[in-house]
């Protein structure tokens, strides 16, 4: 299903542990969630709150996403037949193409894309349709989309802020999509997991806020991203009830509900805007902390306007393969790395290293004294 037989996350981890190295490669925080948030998962469960919730979540956490997309984005999402809870992101993804593409779809990817949905479009019988994006800017070529459009297109996958790159959708983007789209029956998949991970003069928009692309986005959200907690795999779908409807179906017959007693505690600890609201002031100190600190290497950082990913040009210092340079990085100077060519299928290497920021600022600090004495590999 994929070039790679373990996810290139798992393979750095690993490496990570096996060489001890500060691990800045797979996405995840190295610091706990708020004390407030374990409050409250712990006292829902103490409080019996064990047993099956209703198939699209518990209508107290759909009700606080459906306020909070509309004081973020002015929209109003019906949360009985809108929203629906997943076990994270990825089970949203996989649902969302199962349930809307059949055997011989095709289904427009750009690439560098997360590695979850090449698997999930293959799995379910569709045609993955590549189009590649370019460092160190990464634009989209929408020409190239309306080439690659046919009567075969069921799907077009985009991510913003993206993951691996940093780049977020502008408005020209997404007036560009609707254009290209407006006479098909084309859905709109929108990974939108980083959408509170926007720094300097961006802003996150969603299709889900576009006239156009509305009432034909399934937009996919994290609460592992946004509440430091990624082991808990918690997500969301939200799209029009007619889509919402097909993803449902199979929703209920494969994994019918997610676990009740941290809907609860998230859909309380959601109330309370700040706690989202603050993450880009502190991510984008993490960012800025990173780049500073490697300001005298030869690692040239790409500009990055969202997600806790921040990538580097490593060309002036080495030209080995991305995967060849990140395996020596973990190995020889003991910081973990994800190099890029693994989100493009046929790409073989690129010039580029991916490092997670979403560390605390002494493993940012330690990092940044290894990767400033690599030198000439
Ligand atoms: N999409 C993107 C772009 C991601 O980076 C990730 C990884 N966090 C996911 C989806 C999956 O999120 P989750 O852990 O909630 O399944
Ligand atoms: N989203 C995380 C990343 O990009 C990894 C998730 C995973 O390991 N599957 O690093």
């Amino acid at each position: 299903m994929s070039k790679l037989e373990q996810s290139i996350f798992s393979i750095m981890s690993g490496l990570a542990r096996e060489h001890e190295a500060i691990n800045l490669g797979q996405g995840f925080p190295n610091f706990d969630c708020h004390e407030k948030l374990k409050a409250l998962a712990t006292r829902y469960m103490n409080a019996a709150y064990n047993q099956y919730s209703p198939m699209p979540g518990i209508l107290e956490l759909r009700n606080v996403i459906a306020n909070k997309m509309n004081h973020a984005h002015g929209l109003t999402v019906d949360p009985e037949n809108e929203v629906t809870v997943t076990a994270g992101a990825t089970q949203a993804l996989y649902t969302a193409i199962s349930s809307l593409v059949s055997h011989g779809d095709e289904v427009i990817v750009f690439e560098p894309a997360y590695d979850s949905y090449i698997p999930s479009i293959l799995s379910a019988g569709g045609v993955p349709k590549t189009i590649e994006l370019f460092g160190p800017e990464f634009k989209y070529d929408w020409g190239q989309v309306q080439d690659s459009i046919n009567s075969k297109t069921k799907m077009i996958i985009v991510n913003s802020p993206h993951n691996p790159t940093g780049q977020v959708l502008t408005y020209d983007d997404l007036n560009n999509l609707a254009y290209l789209i407006q006479d098909t029956d084309i859905t709109i998949l929108s990974d939108e997991v980083y959408e509170h991970l926007v720094y300097d003069s961006s802003v996150h928009l969603t299709p889900l806020a576009h006239n156009e692309l509305a009432g034909r986005t399934l937009a996919v959200y994290s609460f592992g991203k946004t509440f430091h907690v990624t082991g808990w795999k918690m997500g969301y779908i939200i799209g029009p009830d007619t889509l919402m409807k097909q993803f449902r179906e199979l929703h209920q017959w494969t994994v019918f509900c997610v676990n009740s007693f941290l809907q609860y505690a998230i859909a309380e600890y959601l109330k309370d805007e700040m706690t989202y609201l603050s993450l880009s002031g502190f991510y984008k100190e993490k960012r800025d902390r990173l780049i500073k600190n490697l300001e005298s290497s030869e690692l040239i950082p790409i500009a990055c306007q969202g997600t806790y990913f921040q990538l580097f040009d490593y060309s002036q210092i080495s030209t080995l393969d991305d995967f060849s340079f990140a395996q020596c990085l973990v190995k020889e100077h003991g910081v973990a790395s994800i190099p890029l060519s693994p989100f493009y299928q046929q790409l073989e290497t690129t010039p580029y290293i991916r490092l997670c920021f979403a560390k605390t600022n002494e493993v940012l600090d330690a990092a940044a004294e290894r990767l400033l004495e690599v030198k000439g590999i």
